[in-house]
């Protein structure tokens, strides 16, 4: 299928060292991103599905690279069917899992971790809820787990390995088991802060310094915060990406960015809902933090929302996150929300309010167009204007 975008108003890049592509048009190919920016009209003419997006702004798809993914679009946290599909119609392209811990009486041996592992990664390779790509399959780290079980996983498909819920006596036991996933060529992820669960314990700065995972996960607390001083730290000492999440401490989460901003470490700062827990479901969750980040400080809102798209892409290597030819064509139409004070996405962002997502398309293909089930409404019309495939591209009514 070819998609032609076309009338944006703005497009952001994903790159928040250079957020805006000049132009109003997006072409796609099958899954690719073909150009952005300006297209002459033959393109546009022979795409299989145009979208006038009606001055809306283009943004990459959004990666939740924290969601308790289990198996199947269901959570069994908060025993709910469709979350996923729902976190589409709240602009999430990709999710990536926090590790399977929450399927119901999960392994805790070796075997069973990387069982686990495999199975996810597997039941997830092709299977997109309402269209959304899932990045499962996480290795729990765990006690008894050697060098070659890595490699193993690695050979295997698994990409992941998550530090914080394992049997282990300290979080210092972590250190060996992280060095050898990295050895192997796995992401290196690691609970931050006070436990989420009763049974495990703290995990603060000198626990990450020493571990140096490729990601502090919710960093500002899941959902209780590590002390404030091991933040600059964190950051001045390691490489580690900096992960803040909707499901956590606010507080710490904008003292994280201003303090990623001063100490030109923004390039690290990723953002994430760490959801389902204990905190819900929150098909908005992005959105919301995008939104308080980019009210609550004096950064520009373009910055939160390559924080959500193409630094979530960099840090897991992903070929989604960034509006340009030859990536993975996620796309959300965003506008400000209808009776608003508002005029544009971005300013709506700024103001605190929550973008409305007026069209969604992942791996080339629109999965609606118009009207999202989560958000308001937008207050321009993006409209299908014209078609030859057999295809209903709206959204279920509100
Ligand atoms: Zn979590």
């Amino acid at each position: 299928m070819k998609v032609a975008i076309v009338n944006l108003g703005h497009i952001v890049s994903g790159d928040w060292r250079s957020p805006f592509v000049a132009g109003d048009t997006i072409i796609c190919n099958a899954d690719r991103i073909v150009s952005v920016g300006t297209a002459s009209a033959s393109p546009v003419e022979s795409a299989d599905v145009i979208i006038d997006a009606d001055g809306m702004t283009a943004v990459p798809g959004l990666i939740d690279s924290h969601v308790h993914i289990t198996f199947g679009d269901y959570t069994p946290r908060q025993r709910t069917v469709g979350y996923l599909e729902s976190y589409l119609h709240g602009g999430t392209t990709t999710a990536i899992t926090a590790s399977e811990v929450h399927v119901p009486g999960r392994p805790k041996d070796p075997e069973g971790v990387k069982a686990l592992a495999i199975a996810a990664q597997r039941c997830f390779a092709d299977y997109r809820p309402g269209g959304m790509r899932v990045i499962a399959g996480s290795v729990i780290l765990e006690p008894g787990l050697q060098a070659g079980d890595f490699v193993e996983l690695a050979a295997k498909g698994v990409t992941l390995a998550k530090a914080g819920f394992g049997a282990v006596k300290t979080a210092y036991d972590y250190v060996p088991l992280v060095f050898d996933a990295k050895a192997a060529g796995l992401i290196t992820t690691c609970h931050t802060g006070g436990s989420s669960i009763p049974g495990s314990g703290a995990i603060t700065g000198d626990h990450l310094l020493a571990m140096q995972p490729h990601v502090s996960f919710h960093i500002n607390g899941g959902p209780t915060a590590m002390p404030d001083a091991d933040f600059e730290r964190v950051i001045r000492e390691s490489e580690i990406a900096l992960q803040v999440c909707t499901a956590g401490n606010l507080r710490t989460a904008l003292m994280c960015a201003r303090l990623a901003e001063r100490l030109d470490a923004f390039d690290r700062f990723i953002i994430a809902t760490d959801t389902p827990t204990g905190s819900g479901i929150m098909p908005l969750g992005m959105l919301y933090t995008i939104a308080h980040c980019a009210s609550l400080t004096d950064m520009a809102p373009e910055w939160f929302v390559c924080a959500a798209s193409g630094s979530n892409a960099r840090v897991y290597g992903l070929d989604s996150g960034y509006l340009a030819p030859g990536r993975t064509a996620d796309i959300v139409l965003l506008d400000a929300p209808d009776g608003g004070t508002q005029k544009t996405a971005l300013a709506a962002i700024k103001h605190g309010d929550i973008a409305a997502v007026g069209a969604v398309v992942t791996a080339g293909v629109p999965r609606f167009v118009g009207c999202s089930r989560n958000t308001p409404a937008t207050m321009r019309k993006a409209r299908v204007a014209r078609s030859s495939v057999m295809q209903d591209f709206t959204a279920p009514a509100h």
